[in-house]
């Protein structure tokens, strides 16, 4: 089964979440932990969280995505900002714990000038200051399409940033299509060799969540602009063979094309019928 979901909004709570990706036929979703721009987290109601969570387990709705906010750079040059993303997700990771067993996705950052080793020293002094033994959420890297100073568009940068962190099995990654084509991996022509690189430098192991997005500028144009499935640079055809590949197929996919929700069931039911069972 292709366990398969796009980017849903949080905002009239989870319960109301859950039934937004039923009526898609979503079987799993990405949501963001606070409005993306930054700002206060929506105060859990145990009643809607409960409701939500029964709801999951009865249609077999899982591998929740949590999204930290796009302004949230860990690696800024101002300890200020450093000091706000820090505490950011902190509070992030402790409103996790009410989705057990969930996945928290975050940028690792900006380094703005300062270079790629004093922004990756400071992503590592962070999340080895928020990770602890108890936690139960994996917090995933994304590769980035390497735009300005963004930390994590190769997959070096990446295992530099796992190296450092103590309590590496609480990390993982989620690969995004649009992302690691516009940074110069090219999944068209080598899928094959693309994955066997990330083997390689990464681990597979260590791949939990792809965001499947097709993009709307050329091969390593740097840019980060995602496009609807099959109107970008990479293709259908592509994203068809990302879907089923032997070493991809089974983990969670999440969307986040520019749609609205009867946009991205018509993606779910495209990728399902693509998906070879
Ligand atoms: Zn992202």
């Amino acid at each position: 089964m292709l366990r398969i979901g796009c980017h849903l909004s949080i905002s009239a709570g989870f319960t109301a979440m859950a039934k937004d990706a039923l009526s898609i036929g979503a079987k799993t979703f990405q949501f963001f932990t606070r409005n993306p721009r930054g700002g206060s987290a929506k105060t859990i109601i145990q009643k809607d969280v409960d409701e939500f969570l029964r709801i999951c387990r009865e249609n077999d709705l899982s591998n929740f995505l949590a999204h930290a906010p796009y302004t949230m750079n860990i690696c800024a040059a101002d300890a200020g900002i450093r000091k706000f993303a820090h505490e950011m997700m902190i509070d992030d990771l402790g409103r996790m714990e009410n989705l057990p067993g969930s996945l928290y996705n975050f940028h690792p950052g900006s380094h703005v000038q300062q270079g790629v080793e004093i922004g990756t020293r400071y992503i590592i002094d962070t999340l080895n200051d928020v990770l602890h033994p108890q936690m139960t959420t994996t917090v995933l890297l994304e590769t980035m399409a390497g735009k300005g100073s963004e930390i994590g568009r190769t997959f070096e940068e990446l295992r530099a940033i796992i190296d450092g962190v103590k309590l590496q099995e609480k990390m993982g990654v989620c690969l995004d299509t649009c992302h690691i084509y516009d940074a110069g991996y090219d999944i068209v022509q080598n899928l094959d060799g693309v994955l066997d690189e990330f083997d390689r430098i990464v681990g597979l192991n260590r791949l939990k969540a792809i965001h499947l997005n097709d993009s709307k500028n050329p091969f390593k144009s740097h840019k980060d602009r995602h496009e609807t499935i099959g109107n970008g640079s990479i293709g259908l055809q592509t994203i068809t063979r990302v879907v089923n590949h032997p070493k991809l197929r089974h983990l969670p996919f999440y969307l986040e094309t520019p749609n609205e929700l009867p946009g991205y069931a018509d993606e779910i039911k495209l990728l399902k019928s693509v998906y070879q069972e």
